[in-house]
C-alpha cells in the first residue's frame, strides 16, 4: 500500500536531494548534531522557536540521497508547527519505518521514503535528521557545560 509508486518516489527524493528545502543553519538557532557512523552521513538540525511554535527549522551537513533528502522532506513539514504537532508527525514517520501503519496525509513528500523501510542499513540515513529534531523538540541533548 504504497502512497507514491516507486519511479514517482525516486523522483521527489532525488528533487529534495538536489534542491534541499531549509538548507544551512543561520546563527542563533538551537542545534543539534547526530552522525551516522556506518553511512558517514552527519546531519545538524537547527531550529528557531517560539512559545513551542516552530518558526523556521533547517539542517546542514554531508550525508547520502537518502539521509539529505529526508532532511529537507522534515524541514518542510515541520515549519510553522507546533511542537506537538511536529513530534506526532515524526511519529508518522517513525511509523513508516518500521513498518507500522501511518497516515500518508500527513508526511506528505516524506511518503516517498516509504521503500526505504525495507533496507536495513538505510533506515539510520532517513531517520537522523528526525532523531536530530527530536532531540531538539524534547530537549533531551545535553547542554555543553
Ligand atoms: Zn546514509
Amino acid at each position: 500500500m504504497s502512497y507514491f509508486d516507486e519511479s514517482l518516489s525516486r523522483e521527489i527524493i532525488l528533487d529534495h536531494y538536489q534542491n534541499p528545502r531549509g538548507k544551512t543553519i543561520p546563527q542563533g538557532y538551537k542545534t543539534v548534531t547526530l552522525k551516522n557512523v556506518s553511512c558517514g552521513d552527519i546531519v545538524s538540525v537547527g531550529a528557531l522557536c517560539d512559545q513551542e511554535i516552530i518558526k523556521d527549522i533547517r539542517h546542514e551537513g554531508t550525508g547520502c540521497s537518502i539521509c539529505c533528502a529526508s532532511a529537507s522532506m522534515m524541514c518542510e513539514l515541520l515549519k510553522d508547527k507546533s511542537y506537538s504537532q511536529a513530534l506526532e508527525i515524526a511519529q508518522e514517520f517513525s511509523k513508516m519505518m518500521t513498518r507500522q501503519e501511518y497516515d500518508c496525509e500527513i508526511l506528505g513528500d516524506a511518503c516517498a521514503l516509504e521503500g526505504i523501510n525495507k533496507l536495513l542499513p538505510r533506515i539510520k540515513c532517513a531517520t537522523l535528521a528526525w532523531s536530530a529534531a527530536k532531540e531538539l523538540l524534547t530537549g533531551e541533548q545535553k547542554a555543553d557545560g
